[in-house]
């Protein structure tokens, strides 16, 4: 972004009153600090990317030779010793949680309300250099001598831009297929967690944008004349519907709402999402940063393109994917899914299920269990095959187990338990697979499912 994104901010942002030749160049210098801006938030993010890649990298590599050290050694010893001072890093930085003892857990402030995950200290640290460097890139620089106008004018672009810049890392980082999930191996759920920060981020950056031109313009004319503007003024009026519906995201996000009513939560939070994006997209006309915008809709939009893909592969081919749900005792079911074309997981990954006669388009994730090879014991003919022909078509099935909760398990248990044999037998898709394989570190969040 060069001349063409400057003119364009100062065409639409500041033709409403006539400048004077000092404010122009004021004006001018501030369109192209927020260049700058845009610049130094893409390089902070390849900063990061890059520094994690490469230490994944190291630690690939330095696995890598240990495995060759220690294959041709008979003791097996040579890498025992552990390097002390990254331990301690990693002990107390890098795994461990906020507070002590709340590892990454729900915190709860009582046995009915819980409000969310706490970061661990790594990604507090994060976070806080994070929004730091936000709030300062909000502030440095302004002309703080100017008229009242001319800062007002200058912050709101400010605090503007940044919100549009955070929206390209929040899209991305919404989506179970990031790349970065498998390129910097860090979890889905540290993404998420990061998508909430940045969310929050977003909403203080557009609100104060928002409050900026409002105080500014009461000063100048009246609350009358803003509501006139809201109205008559396009640019106007879809900011304002951008920035209320920003704070309505907020306010039915926070985690006691999202778990208590998740599915109808995810419903509201697509449709603001989206209502959101529609908006700031008017709102934009005519500036550099729709393109920035356009660049977060594209990353959101492959996502979900990459999904539908990865859902017709997995339960469209000459058959389709099928369930076998049998009840088990206690408040539980087994799923057995007949999947149209197989694929491997490893052990602690999950999926999401669709069960189109339940829960419509909804999916829910859940642990794959173990999977089994079944031979065909018929060919198309229906005559039998021998059992042990080692050419006979093979099928895979793979097993959930699902605990009854009050929703969409809820309904699969019901209709278990109403199935005249005792099974209940659909048509489902499955997603999928996703997550680490389970190890001695990561399987923490699969003990809390059943725990919980
Ligand atoms: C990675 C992962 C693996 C899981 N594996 C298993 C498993 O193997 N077996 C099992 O019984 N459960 C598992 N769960 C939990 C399971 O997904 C929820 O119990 C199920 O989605 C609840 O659906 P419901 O409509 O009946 O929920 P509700 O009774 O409406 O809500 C119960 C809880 O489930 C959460 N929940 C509801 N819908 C979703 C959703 N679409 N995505 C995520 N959370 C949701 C809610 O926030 C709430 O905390 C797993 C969850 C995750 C995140």
């Amino acid at each position: 972004m060069s001349h063409h994104s400057v003119r364009a901010i100062e065409a639409g942002h500041s033709n409403s009153t006539m400048s004077s030749p000092n404010t122009t160049s004021i004006y001018t210098a501030a369109s192209y600090q927020n260049v700058d801006v845009e610049r130094i938030m893409a390089q902070l993010w390849a900063i990061i990317i890059g520094t994690v890649l490469t230490w994944r990298l190291l630690i690939v590599l330095f696995r890598y030779i240990r495995h060759i050290a220690c294959l041709g050694h008979d003791k097996q010893r040579l890498f025992m010793k552990t390097n002390s001072y990254y331990a301690y890093v990693k002990r107390h930085m890098v795994l461990a949680p906020f507070f002590h003892e709340r590892h990454h857990r729900e915190f709860r402030l009582s046995a009915a309300i819980n409000v969310g995950t706490l970061p661990s200290r790594l990604q507090l640290f994060f976070l806080t250099v994070y929004y730091s460097m936000n709030v300062t890139l909000c502030v440095i620089h302004l002309p703080h001598d100017a008229e009242r106008d001319v800062l007002a004018k200058i912050l709101r672009n400010r605090t503007g831009v940044l919100a549009v810049v955070n929206m390209i890392p929040l899209f991305l980082f919404a989506g179970r297929n990031n790349p970065l999930i498998w390129l910097l191996g860090i979890s889905y759920d540290t993404y998420n967690l990061l998508h909430r920060w940045l969310g929050r981020l977003v909403v203080l950056e557009a609100l104060a944008h928002t409050l900026v031109w409002t105080v500014n313009k009461v000063q100048d004319t009246s609350w009358n004349a803003v509501a006139k503007q809201m109205v008559v003024n396009p640019t106007i009026g879809t900011g304002v519907v951008g920035s209320l519906t920003l704070i309505l995201i907020l306010i039915q996000s926070p985690s006691i709402i999202r778990h208590a009513f998740y599915e109808t939560f995810l419903h509201v939070h697509f449709v603001l999402g989206i209502t959101a994006i529609v908006a700031t997209w008017m709102h934009l006309q005519n500036l550099s940063q729709q393109s920035l915008l356009g660049g977060a809709i594209g990353l959101w939009a492959m996502e979900r393109f990459y999904r539908l893909v990865m859902i017709i592969r997995n339960n469209l081919g000459r058959n389709s994917t099928q369930i076998e749900v049998s009840a088990l005792p206690g408040d539980a079911v087994m799923v057995k899914l007949h999947i149209a074309r197989p694929w491997t997981f490893k052990p602690g990954q999950h999926i999401y299920l669709y069960i189109p006669n339940i829960g419509w388009w909804t999916s829910h994730p859940f642990s794959l269990a173990w999977s089994e090879d079944e031979h065909d014991t018929h060919n198309e003919k229906g005559l039998p095959l021998d059992t042990f022909d080692a050419l006979a078509p093979r099928k895979t099935t793979m097993s959930l187990i699902i605990r009854r909760r009050t929703g969409f398990t809820e309904d699969l248990w019901n209709k278990t338990q109403s199935a005249p044999s005792g099974t209940y037998v659909t048509n489902a898709l499955v997603e999928g697979p996703y997550g680490e394989p389970l190890t001695l570190l990561n399987n923490s969040h699969v003990l809390l499912i059943y725990k919980s």
